[in-house]
């Protein structure tokens, strides 16, 4: 009995030594000892077939057997679990000299930086910038701005309608008429009006269902076609620099009277005639005229009192000249590689 006992603890110590590897592995070995079915446990069970004097003596062996095997796996316990500890410390060691992670700081889109710049020139010469929805009643985009819904002009500007009276705005001018509309009569405005417009057209080069505008008001008393000139010749100097040529063209819009489109010398060829101009030397960059009398009638604007005058632009065009950009869509598509040289 004796020597199965020894033999039992040294089954014990071997198992202990070799065998676990983990905490895991080291428990099994716990159980087959000294579980409530193990080895041990066994013999204390079998006692009684041994011989009445031999009991206590042969229990007291069992039991320092046991109590070594125990000692034994604590130890083993506090081993493994430093071990642990250091592999943990090891993998999950931090180099605080390596260099950091940049955070790439992002800068603002081409258009927005082009939009800036432009209400930039505005704001110095006193103009508020005022806003409007981008879903528009059909009143704002068109009726109140000359165009009433048999007007042929309507079809130069196809759009987006969503019921029979609203629509997506092919024009940022109802945020004018809004504006004259809320002011007392024949207060006096320098505006200009921002933002996303809406047309029916092709997405090419050139085109794009979706496009920034700039519109612009002036109303007071006596303002002329002269202001007009001044005002978008000075507008044309900061943008594309004081050397640039402007020329007005007469045109017509059915909200202004008389109405003029406005060229700049070609910012490629500086006049001489390239691609870009189509060989003409000048580029059409904005439209521009006196406010009609209806436009200012309707928004309770008395014409024999004051006058004004409006333009519109498209910031993409503008863009796209300032950049010598040749694809409208390069805007749109939101590629790193071309948004980052800007
Ligand atoms: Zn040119």
């Amino acid at each position: 009995m004796e020597e199965k006992i020894e033999a039992l603890k040294q089954q014990a110590r071997e198992a202990v030594a070799s065998a676990a590897k983990n905490l895991s592995e080291l428990d099994d070995v716990r159980v087959k000892f000294l579980g409530k079915k193990g080895e041990f446990t066994a013999i204390l069970r079998g006692l009684g077939a041994v011989a009445k004097e031999e009991r206590p003596k042969i229990g007291a062996i069992v039991n320092a057997a046991k109590a070594e095997v125990e000692a034994l796996i604590q130890q083993k316990n506090e081993e493994l679990k430093a071990r642990a500890m250091a592999d943990r410390l090891e993998s999950e060691k931090i180099d605080v000299t390596l260099p950091g992670r940049r955070a790439t700081a992002g800068h603002l889109h081409p258009l927005t930086q082009t939009l800036d710049r432009i209400k930039d020139i505005f704001f110095r010469m006193g103009f508020s910038v005022e806003e409007g929805p981008e879903i528009e009643k059909d009143y704002y985009n068109f009726e109140a701005l000359n165009l009433p819904k048999d007007h042929p002009a309507r079809d130069m500007q196809d759009s987006f309608y969503i019921t029979e009276d609203i629509l997506m705005r092919s024009q940022t001018s109802p945020v004018q008429a809004r504006t004259m509309e809320k002011n007392p009569p024949n207060a006096p405005i320098r505006m200009i009006a921002p933002g996303r417009v809406y047309r029916r057209d092709e997405y090419d080069a050139t085109h794009s269902p979706m496009f920034t505008q700039v519109e612009g008001l002036v109303i007071d008393e006596g303002i002329s076609f002269a202001d007009l000139k001044g005002t978008l010749e000075l507008f044309l100097q900061q943008m594309f620099g004081e050397e640039v040529g402007v020329r007005f063209r007469p045109s017509f819009f059915p909200f202004t009277e008389p109405s003029a489109e406005v060229d700049i010398s070609c910012v490629m060829c500086h006049g001489k005639g390239c691609r870009v101009c189509k060989g003409t030397g000048w580029l059409e960059i904005l439209g521009s005229g006196m406010v009609h009398p209806n436009v200012l009638r309707m928004s309770g604007y008395d014409p024999k009192k004051v006058s004004g005058f409006a333009f519109g632009m498209g910031v993409e065009r503008i863009a796209m000249l300032s950049y010598g950009i040749d694809d409208l869509r390069l805007f749109y598509d939101n590629d790193m590689r071309f948004l980052r040289q800007f």
